[in-house]
């Protein structure tokens, strides 16, 4: 029987995975015994933050890992591919189905047991063994001792932060436009089945203006700012109170979650930029890119919630309210959720995994998920797809394997025991942690597609193994 601990996104696609070639799993969630800060649900595989699985298309790095795992057979993908809501070039989730659906999907397995209890100490081989860790970025207190005396090293913990969510029928839709990106979105016959097989004009509840005739002009609700709206703007986060952090100057944010006010230090433009980044967003009014903007990305499928993309922040929550609502058409927002700090945990990959997930000192024992330092859902869900397949392998007495480093997921299994241990960061998935090609085409579009078109083909033989 292969035991995992922590059913988030890892350990409920490797209890997944694990079933499915037949091995019975025992899979340990703390929640709603013991809470975490952050969680909200009894649910597994609760989305704490965005709802977004990033990018969807052959020509970017998680769309890729993305369609390797649907190959894979990935319960977190066919899941999020079922409660898709619209979201241009990426996939979103409605994040409440997406984790009752994947509790159920878990809890119906009839190889798989969930045992509700917090796991305190590293089970030896004679108790659980194989063994699969994936307690993810909010690791309990006992569980994170136990590990940093296994791993032989302290563990590395920084912090991330998260964006605001506001209620749709709070934004003043006069001020802003509906728009993607260089007009990317959804086809129809997605958009249809984000809305649940229903035709759009009829989408269930939900404000009127959200329903189909805007809907066919983009995904994501743009708040446009003039030249001195946002010097104004870039003012306020600079001049407004942070919460205080806890080893604040120690912390270490990773690069593609900044906080904007750590991106509003930086400089004048840094957010124009970055998050608020104006190109290819026509403003029908003006027919030209505003100065600056605020994306709003649709949070559930009832489309009565919108999250700021890029908007992480640190800064209290009062100041939150009084610095937001400068936003063009955000005035009289009401805020469901707001911005917030968080703790994150992980191992030094390469010092204590092999490409396999498994560790280096004890070959039944796997990290997988968030502490095994990757970063990301979708990552995390993929080392959970390649840790429980090799510890059903061990279970059934074969070796276990690592799919090709050509591949998306088996690049991110060749970064975590590979990379400089010295300076080692968790990372989402990109191109640049694949091998080049030999010939590679000389725009960078037909290069991504074509490593993409190479990695399913190498893909295939370890799908079959
Ligand atoms: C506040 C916050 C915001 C984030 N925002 C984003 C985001 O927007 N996008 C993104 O891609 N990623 C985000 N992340 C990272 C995110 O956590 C991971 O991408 C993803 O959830 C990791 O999946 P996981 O399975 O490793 O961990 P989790 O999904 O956290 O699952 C781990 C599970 O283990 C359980 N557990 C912990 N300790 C024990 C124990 N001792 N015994 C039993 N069970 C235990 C927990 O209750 C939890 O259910 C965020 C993380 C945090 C904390």
């Amino acid at each position: 029987m292969v035991h995992i601990i922590g059913g988030g996104l890892a350990g409920c696609e490797a209890a997944w995975q694990a079933a499915s070639m037949g091995v019975d799993v025992a899979l340990h969630e703390m929640r709603p015994v013991r809470p975490t800060a952050v969680h909200q649900t009894d649910h597994l595989a609760e989305l704490v933050c965005s709802n977004s699985f990033r990018g969807d298309k052959l020509d970017n790095a998680v769309g890729l890992l993305k369609e390797e795992m649907r190959r894979l057979d990935s319960v977190i993908i066919r899941i999020a591919d079922e409660v898709r809501v619209p979201a241009g070039a990426a996939l979103a989730v409605d994040r409440h189905l997406f984790s009752e659906r994947v509790t159920a999907a878990i809890t119906a397995h009839p190889r798989i047991r969930v045992d509700r209890s917090e796991v305190t100490c590293l089970p030896p081989p004679a108790e659980m063994s194989p063994l699969i860790v994936a307690t993810g970025p909010l690791t309990s207190d006992a569980l994170s001792a136990e590990i940093a005396a296994f791993v032989g090293r302290k563990h590395l913990a920084f912090y991330d932060a998260i964006s605001p969510i506001v209620l749709a029928e709070t934004i003043d839709r006069s001020k802003v436009f509906r728009a993607s990106r260089w007009n990317r979105s959804l086809r129809p016959e997605d958009r249809k089945s984000a809305s649940g097989g229903a035709p759009s004009d009829s989408q269930a509840p939900g404000p009127a203006h959200l329903q189909s005739a805007d809907a066919a002009d983009g995904d994501y609700l743009n708040c446009p700012f003039t030249k001195d709206e946002y010097l104004a703007f870039h003012q306020a986060i600079l001049g407004a109170e942070k919460a205080t952090v806890h080893d604040f100057d120690n912390t270490k944010f990773f690069e593609g979650c900044l906080p904007i006010e750590v991106m509003a230090h930086r400089g004048t433009d840094t957010l124009r930029f970055g998050p608020m980044k104006p190109a290819g967003l026509d403003d029908p009014r003006t027919g030209r890119w505003p100065y600056a903007v605020v994306q709003m990305r649709q949070d559930t499928l009832a489309g009565d919630h919108y999250s700021l993309v890029g908007f992480q922040t640190q800064l209290k929550w009062p100041e939150q309210r009084r610095v937001f609502t400068m936003i063009p058409g955000l005035e009289q927002a009401e805020f469901v959720r707001l911005g917030m700090i968080h703790r994150n945990t992980y191992i030094n990959g390469p010092t204590v995994l092999t490409d396999t997930w498994q560790t280096r000192s004890r070959s039944d024992m796997f990290f997988a998920g968030q502490v095994s330092g990757v970063e990301g859902y979708v990552e995390s869900a993929a080392s959970g797809l390649v840790a429980g397949r090799n510890a059903a392998r061990l279970s059934l007495g074969k070796t276990p394997l690592a799919p090709p480093r050509t591949t998306a997921i088996g690049a991110l299994g060749h970064y975590v025991s590979h990379a400089d241990p010295a300076h080692y960061a968790p990372t989402n998935i990109t191109f640049g942690i694949l091998p080049a090609l030999d010939s590679p085409p000389r725009s960078r579009h037909d290069r991504n597609l074509a490593i993409s078109a190479r990695a399913l083909e190498d893909l295939e033989p370890w799908r079959k193994a």
